[in-house]
């Protein structure tokens, strides 16, 4: 979608940390950091949300879930505990339509969340 920030960011046309790059997904900084490691797992399709996901998909969140696995534990901040977020609609604080998951290190994090 050429009004989508995260398309425009996975095609080149918006610059970007990235961290991690495979055919599927795209891993990339907060611009926003929240903690000290604030990272954005950004699958390529264009899909909106939770709500948009299909059969189809789920290979692809799981491969969302293993990369955020992998990427935390190698800056040694598995242990210490870790969140993954995935926020859908504006009243759940969505601000970008375009399906991805934060992963959230490096602090205590609390809970229940805001
Ligand atoms: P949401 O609020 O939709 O769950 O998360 C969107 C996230 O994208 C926010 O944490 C925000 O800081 C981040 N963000 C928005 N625009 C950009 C951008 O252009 N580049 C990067 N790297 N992050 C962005
Ligand atoms: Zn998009």
């Amino acid at each position: 979608m050429t009004d989508c920030i995260f398309c425009r960011i996975i095609k080149g046309e918006i610059p970007a940390k990235k961290v991690f790059e495979d055919d599927q997904l795209l891993v990339i900084e907060d611009i926003a950091p929240v903690a000290p490691l604030h990272l954005l797992l950004v699958p390529k399709k264009h899909i909106v949300n939770a709500l948009e996901l299909d059969p189809a998909d789920h290979p692809l969140i799981g491969h969302v879930f293993q990369t955020a696995a992998r990427i935390v534990r190698e800056n040694g901040m598995a242990e210490q505990g870790f969140r993954i977020v995935n926020n859908n609609n504006a009243g759940a604080g969505q601000s970008v339509f375009h399906i991805h998951f934060h992963l959230l290190a490096g602090r205590q994090l609390n809970w229940p969340p805001g």
